[in-house]
C-alpha cells in the first residue's frame, strides 16, 4: 500500500457521516464519489466529476465499497494493481441523508444511526438524496439508478438550492483539498 496522507485540520466528529471525492488518474481519469454507510463507503466512479449545476446530470458508475479509512488516501496506486495511478482528495466533508416528505420538501436526517438506515434503504431502492458539507460540494444532491444503459449506471444530480453554481466543472478545481497538490504533483 502506498503511503497514507493523514487529513490535517479536518473535523473528525464521529457523530457525523462523512463523504469524499477522489480524483483518480487510472486507465481513464475519473472522480470516485464515496459516502459513508456504516464502516464502509459505497462508491461511484464519475467520469466527468460531480457538478454544482442542476442542469447537468452526471453518469456515475457504482463500483466496489471502500473502507472508511481510504477517504484519507492520497498517493499513487502501484503499477500492475487495480486502478494503478495517482489519487488526489478532490473534496471531503460531512453529509446528511435526506428524505422527501409528501409535499416534496426535503428533510435532512441528523442522527447517524437513522441516517445509515435511510442510506441502506435508498441504495437498495436505487435512489438516494443527501446534503453535502464539503469544501467544494455543498447542498442537496441525488443519486438515481438508471433503468437504461449499464447495470451499475446511476445519475448524480444537483438539486436547486442556495449552493447552485451554473457551469461548474470539476476539472477547473485542480488541487487537493488536503495537501494543495495537483494530480501531476502527486504522480
Ligand atoms: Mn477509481
Amino acid at each position: 500500500m502506498a503511503h497514507q496522507t493523514k487529513l490535517k485540520g479536518i473535523d473528525e466528529d464521529k457523530t457525523k457521516l462523512v463523504f469524499c471525492v477522489q480524483k483518480h488518474d487510472a486507465t481513464s481519469l475519473h472522480y470516485d464519489f464515496r459516502l459513508q454507510v456504516g464502516n464502509v463507503m459505497p462508491s461511484w466512479a464519475i467520469p466527468k466529476g460531480p457538478t454544482m449545476d442542476p442542469k447537468v446530470k452526471r453518469l456515475a458508475m457504482m463500483t466496489t465499497d471502500h473502507d472508511l479509512d481510504y477517504r484519507t488516501f492520497e498517493g499513487v496506486l502501484p503499477e500492475g494493481g487495480y486502478g494503478a495511478g495517482p489519487v488526489m482528495v478532490w473534496d471531503e466533508g460531512t453529509y446528511q441523508p435526506e428524505v422527501q416528505l409528501k409535499d416534496k420538501s426535503l428533510v435532512a436526517i441528523e442522527g447517524k444511526k437513522e441516517g445509515t438506515n435511510v442510506m441502506h434503504e435508498g441504495i437498495d431502492k436505487g435512489e438516494i438524496k443527501f446534503r453535502l458539507f464539503g469544501k467544494r460540494l455543498k447542498g442537496s444532491f441525488a443519486l438515481v439508478k438508471t433503468n437504461f444503459g449499464p447495470k451499475n449506471g446511476w445519475l448524480m444530480i444537483k438539486h436547486k438550492d442556495d449552493h447552485v453554481k451554473e457551469g461548474f466543472d470539476a476539472k477547473d478545481e485542480k488541487t487537493s483539498v488536503i495537501s494543495g497538490k495537483t494530480i501531476d504533483q502527486i504522480k
